[in-house]
């Protein structure tokens, strides 16, 4: 993806105006690591189904081996979603799943606060993308064209702020 549409995307701003779609950089590990991860992202757009879905339709289709799935996502799951992917956790056991979110999606609603409180309990990590997580994503996940990338200044605030919100939901 390029440098504007990652820092644009991935910002953490409280209140995400125009950033209506989940972009999700992928990296998969099989155990033992004997073969190279598999890296890359989607977004809502490419797909008919969200992002999450779309992953573990095109990217990972049912399989008992086992997996470890790192995710980050701009935006953290819609409650649909987060009760798909804690299905999806309780049939496949060997699968680990960590999800590094920028911004929680609509953590206020009822629904949402379920779905991410069922989701854990299926075993999946979740937790918010602290600055250096996004410089991992710069690194990893855009094509650079010679630029560097220096967090936005309130990026450590912003997650500490959702951070916040993440610990209320899950207490
Ligand atoms: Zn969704």
């Amino acid at each position: 993806m390029s440098p504007f549409y990652f820092k644009f995307q991935f910002r953490n701003v409280e209140y995400s105006s125009g950033r209506n779609k989940t972009l999700l950089c992928f990296r998969v590990d099989t155990a033992g690591g004997s073969t190279e991860p598999l890296k890359g992202y989607m977004e809502d757009e490419h797909a008919t189904a969200h992002a999450e879905e779309a992953f573990f339709q095109q990217v990972l289709p049912n399989s008992s081996k086992e997996y470890d799935v790192t995710w980050y996502v701009s935006s953290s799951p819609c409650a649909a979603c987060a009760v798909k992917l804690a299905n999806i956790l309780q049939q496949r056991k060997k699968l680990r799943l960590s999800i590094f979110c920028s911004r929680l999606f609509e953590w206020e609603e009822p629904e949402i606060v379920e779905g991410l409180k069922a989701l854990v309990q299926a075993g999946c990590k979740l937790r918010m993308m602290k600055p250096i997580d996004f410089l991992h994503v710069w690194e990893i996940y855009v094509e650079q064209e010679g630029e560097t990338f220096t967090p936005w200044e309130d990026c450590q605030e912003n997650y500490e702020y959702y951070v916040e919100r993440l610990t209320d939901i899950l207490k």
